[in-house]
């Protein structure tokens, strides 16, 4: 099944067995990806279901429906502090193919970037299509960025799961330590990491995550960038909960 194309399908183009397909679609599947009447693929809705599809004029028969097993075992929520430029689509690329659900850019108080509507347009369509790429059953939801304290101020109430600040400096525990252990996660424990911008956090951030909650963690001896920061705690989280 892994040499068939896939393609993302928006939910209101199922009809019964039917794929009613956009003239957009009708001309990525016929002339960039050169497929022809009787063709397979795989259509996906980005809300965890695959289906194996079979092109025909102006639209697609659905053959079956297929199982996708790429989710991890817990929800992650990534909140991380807007880097310069053009870094947070790295975050998007890179913490969606690692199995992010949703990512909270946040405006901290030292962060630099204010991005503009397009923005976060631009977010999405990188989460698609890192999401096709990485054969996810899910693309993760890229919420509108809120500045941090209300995020963290938001989150008072999560009580089923575990929440995380990455501080660079201090004496705190490293995160992998911190996580609780395989055995006891179920798949509706929601998990919530912040990570900060270029200029970290500032003490009065770190104090008011802390008193809403979160625990104030390690990533490691070295002072990673804002951008790298997010992909190795979705990394280390992986590493614990999938292996
Ligand atoms: N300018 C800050 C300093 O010198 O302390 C460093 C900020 S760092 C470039 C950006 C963010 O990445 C931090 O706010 C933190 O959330 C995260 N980060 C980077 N390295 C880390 C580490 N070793 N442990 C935990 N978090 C880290």
């Amino acid at each position: 099944m892994t040499q068939l194309q896939r393609i993302a399908i928006a939910p209101a183009q199922f009809q019964q067995d039917q794929i009613i397909l956009t003239p957009q679609q009708l001309h990525y599947l016929g002339r960039v990806l050169r497929l022809r009447e009787g063709d397979r693929f795989i259509a996906m809705d980005g809300l965890g279901k695959w289906w194996l599809a079979q092109l025909a004029t102006e639209q697609a028969q659905i053959l079956e429906t297929l199982s996708v097993e790429t989710e991890l075992p817990v929800s992650i929520t990534l909140v991380a502090a807007l880097p310069k430029g053009n870094g947070f689509d790295e975050v998007v690329r890179y913490c969606t193919e690692l199995g992010v659900t949703c990512i909270a850019p946040v405006i901290s108080d030292r962060t630099l970037l204010h991005p503009s509507p397009q923005k976060l347009e631009r977010w999405r369509r990188i989460a698609a299509e890192a999401a096709e790429q990485s054969e996810r059953a899910f693309v993760p939801t890229i919420l509108e960025p809120v500045d941090f304290i209300s995020m963290v101020k938001g989150q008072e109430s999560t009580v089923n799961g575990q929440k995380y600040i990455c501080e660079a400096r201090g004496n705190y525990p490293h995160l992998i330590n911190c996580l609780s252990h395989k055995a006891q996660i179920t798949t509706d424990q929601e998990l919530i990491i912040a990570t900060g911008p270029e200029g970290g956090w500032t003490e009065k951030e770190v104090e008011i995550a802390i008193a809403s909650g979160f625990q104030a963690v390690s990533l490691g001896r070295r002072i990673l960038r804002a951008v790298t920061a997010p992909i190795v705690a979705l990394s280390i989280v992986t590493a614990v909960y999938e292996v």
